[in-house]
């Protein structure tokens, strides 16, 4: 006779809401072993009773095959005393009181499809059907642990079929909390002028597209604006009424062949393309692509995604490419509610295909940039949040609030960090509202009651000041913005040894209350040294100069002593009072800001080079003159001039700025232009990398800030340090622009005494 044993195992990861319980059911049954299983806040808990064989089975088996949407993150076993089991039950689910993990929105999976396409199936072109191996999660959770009833779902009962796959531990819909039918579930109507469209909405939605409109349509994170992205005119039109002049759109194509056609999609790219997070992937366009130029003006690449919800499934056929903008007006956090959709998107769209499936909370589409062969993030938000980071320390419970732009939170906790979705740029009221109600739920989610606030040292964020006027007693740390860069990239690598970060992007407030932005920092989590920068130039008007690239280009050429030649595009933008004004602006010091800022050197030498001289969404300036660099041209990379005063490598760019001017004069293309810069600029970071290299030994470089999404800079620099041997990092899983800052406060709170 085989001896009996029982044992415990408690799983820790992404188990709930993905099928986990019913899979444990489904292997002990098969390995004919005793027990029960459950989940609490913590995760799942399982005990087995059986023979020794059939136990250790399971527990290898509960690892190696876990469900497709689960992601196991821990197991800890013990051995327990036989006590005589003979079934194998599940337990409803108990409230708990340590930290949940929420599972993000997974895409629609195959089986779901096509049950959907087939037209005896029950859910026949039914826009909700979901099982526990996909569907909504943390868009519809308002509570943890996730069960139906604490999700937007509360509101539908199940019918008795639903309800009876719902109860069947062997159906694939077994505890699949949103699960529902055209009987018991939730339904989408199309509404037009204010009254609702008789008949089928889905074809009335595709004709108002193909004719040109633009339709509102309800997702699963928040509303899109839809309209056909090959038509010049509904693009058009949609920007007019958005505001939108040039900004980029993301379209959403069919299928993969249909992105074929518009964009290269390698095989990496389609990979994550058809991933369970399904998001934007920027790639480059198809010269002869058959979408409108209006879509991406200015720009080599173009952001798709795959439909990814029923609803798309049942929208798009083969060959459409549709714009699929975020939901909202300009700057505004995206719309989730139909009463707001009428309200401010009314105006937007000439329809609204609206359902009442309530969304908890805003969930944008995450945005990832194809290059090289590999992806980087750029936006964190829907299939990702709020998956969480694991930390290489310990945090006590932390909230930080990040920066300005592109807001995101974190909360931690001992060895977790929980990075919030995409919250947008903390510029109006709306947003902060979002950003307020982020940081609330992500407590009562995870129930981790923060003990710190972690903010930006900007006095003028939204952010900062939100900590202080909510710290209630707590502590608030502030750290320096590309402090926070550099530790974003450590952690999310989890590790803590000396590093020489390059921080470059377009804007941060500097320890000594100048505009950083092109910071060579040294040192690890417990603190950095500025070991080196790019030299400071004055930015006239502040604000105007970063809308107004010339303005920029100006005041380089002026601080390098570069004469002010009318043949030079960014001189002649600016009229001949501008320049008077501008002229004693930079020689008084009045009313400019300083700045070592890489950001607005990108946004100079773009006007200078004749490529954009006023811009009306952050960054463009730098982007235009990425995708026109060329490097089929002839043309030696610039020399940044490398000196070293009093110690600190200051990083010179007056050769850079002479080199274009010069050229630019002489007739040269931009796009070759452009590439001296890149490569230029790549080699400086080499060369101040080699000499600090040179004077503490480190041989880590790491690269962080919004700048390095600029995808032809950081293969050039990654490619530059690698030959000169360093061990170079990058981000993978947070973006390098603000959106990643949050998960650096928090590492650096955690390491400040
Ligand atoms: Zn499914
Ligand atoms: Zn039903
Ligand atoms: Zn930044």
């Amino acid at each position: 006779m085989t001896s009996l044993v029982r044992r415990r195992l408690t799983v820790h990861g992404i188990v709930q809401g993905v099928g986990f319980r019913p899979f444990v059911y489904g292997l002990a049954t098969d390995l004919e072993l005793a027990g029960f299983v459950g989940n609490d806040s913590i995760g799942v808990f399982v005990e087995v009773e059986g023979a020794t064989t059939a136990v250790e089975a399971f527990a290898r088996r509960l690892v190696a095959e876990a469900p497709p949407a689960s992601l196991i993150d821990e197991v800890a076993s013990t051995v327990l005393e036989p006590i005589g089991s003979y079934d194998f039950v599940i337990l409803t689910s108990q409230p708990g009181s340590s930290t949940t993990l929420v599972s993000p929105d997974l895409d629609i999976c195959d089986d779901c499809l096509a049950e959907m396409n087939d037209p005896q199936n029950r859910r026949h072109r039914y826009p909700f059907i979901n099982c526990t191996n996909c569907g909504p999660r943390f868009s519809i959770i308002a509570e943890t642990p996730y069960d139906r009833s604490s999700t937007t779902m509360a509101e539908f009962a199940m019918c008795t079929m639903c309800e009876a796959e719902y109860s069947d531990p062997f159906d694939r819909r077994f505890h699949a909390q949103p699960n529902a039918c055209p009987t018991c579930g939730p339904e989408v109507w199309l509404v037009r002028d204010g009254a609702v469209v008789e008949g089928d909405s889905i074809a009335a939605t595709r004709s108002i597209i193909a004719s040109g409109g633009t339709v509102a349509i309800k997702g699963l994170g928040g509303f899109h604006l839809a309209c056909d992205a090959r038509s010049p005119a509904a693009v058009r039109q949609l920007r007019d009424r958005k505001g939108r002049a040039a900004k980029p759109f993301a379209v959403m194509a069919a299928d993969l062949a249909t992105a074929r056609e518009i964009a290269t999609v390698d095989e990496t790219s389609a990979d994550v393309l058809t991933s369970q997070a399904h998001p934007i992937v920027v790639m480059s366009a198809r010269p002869a692509s058959p979408l409108a130029d209006a879509v991406a003006p200015g720009n080599k690449t173009i952001g798709v995604m795959l439909p990814y919800t029923p609803l798309h499934h049942l929208l798009m056929e083969s060959g459409d490419v549709w714009v699929m903008t975020s939901g909202n007006r300009s700057s505004e956090p995206i719309v989730i509610e139909n009463d707001s959709a009428a309200d401010r998107l009314g105006e937007l769209s000439d329809a609204q295909l609206l359902h009442n499936r309530s969304i908890q909370r805003p969930v944008d589409d995450s945005v990832v940039r194809s290059y090289g062969g590999g992806v980087s993030p750029i936006r964190r938000s829907r299939g990702f949040a709020p998956y969480p980071m694991r930390l290489g320390f310990e945090s006590r419970p932390a909230l930080a609030v990040g920066g300005e732009l592109k807001a995101t939170l974190a909360i931690a906790a001992r060895s977790q960090a929980f990075m919030s979705q995409h919250i947008g740029d903390m510029e109006n009221v709306e947003t902060l509202d979002t950003f307020a109600t982020t940081a609330n739920d992500l407590s009562r989610l995870f129930r981790i009651d923060p003990e710190v606030l972690v903010c930006d040292r900007h006095p003028r964020y939204l952010s900062r000041e939100w900590a202080y006027a909510n710290a209630d007693g707590r502590t608030v740390i502030e750290v320096q913005h590309h402090h926070a860069h550099i530790a974003s990239l450590l952690a999310e690598h989890r590790r803590n040894e000396p590093v020489i970060g390059f921080a470059f992007d377009g804007t941060g407030y500097g320890l000594d209350g100048t505009i950083w932005g092109g910071e060579v920092l040294v040192g690890r989590l417990n603190g950095f040294e500025r070991a080196g920068h790019l030299a400071a130039f004055e930015l006239p008007g502040g604000d105007a100069a970063v809308a107004r690239p010339y303005r920029t280009a100006l005041s380089l050429l002026r601080r390098f002593g570069v004469p002010w030649d009318i043949g030079l595009p960014a001189v002649a933008a600016a009229g001949t009072t501008e320049r008077g004004v501008l002229a004693h602006q930079i020689e008084s010091g009045l009313n400019t800001v300083l700045t070592s800022s890489v950001g607005r050197l990108f946004d100079g030498v773009s006007s200078l080079a004749g490529v954009c001289q006023t811009v009306s969404y952050e960054g463009q300036a730098a982007i235009e003159l990425e995708a026109i660099a060329d490097f089929s041209m002839p043309g030696a990379p610039y020399e940044f001039a490398v000196v070293d005063v009093d110690g600190t490598l200051v990083v010179d760019p007056t050769p850079v700025v002479t080199a274009v001017a010069r050229e630019t004069l002489a007739g040269a293309a931009p796009g070759a232009i452009s590439a001296s810069f890149h490569r230029g600029l790549a080699n400086a970071v080499r060369d101040v990398a080699v000499a600090v290299r040179d004077s503490t030994g480190i041989s880590v470089a790491g690269l962080s800030g919004g700048v390095f999404q600029n995808a032809v800079l950081v293969e050039l620099t990654v490619d530059a340090l690698t030959a000169a041997g360093f061990d170079v990092l990058t981000h993978r899983y947070v973006p390098a622009n603000d959106g990643g800052l949050a998960l650096g406060q928090i590492a650096l709170a955690a390491h400040i005494a």
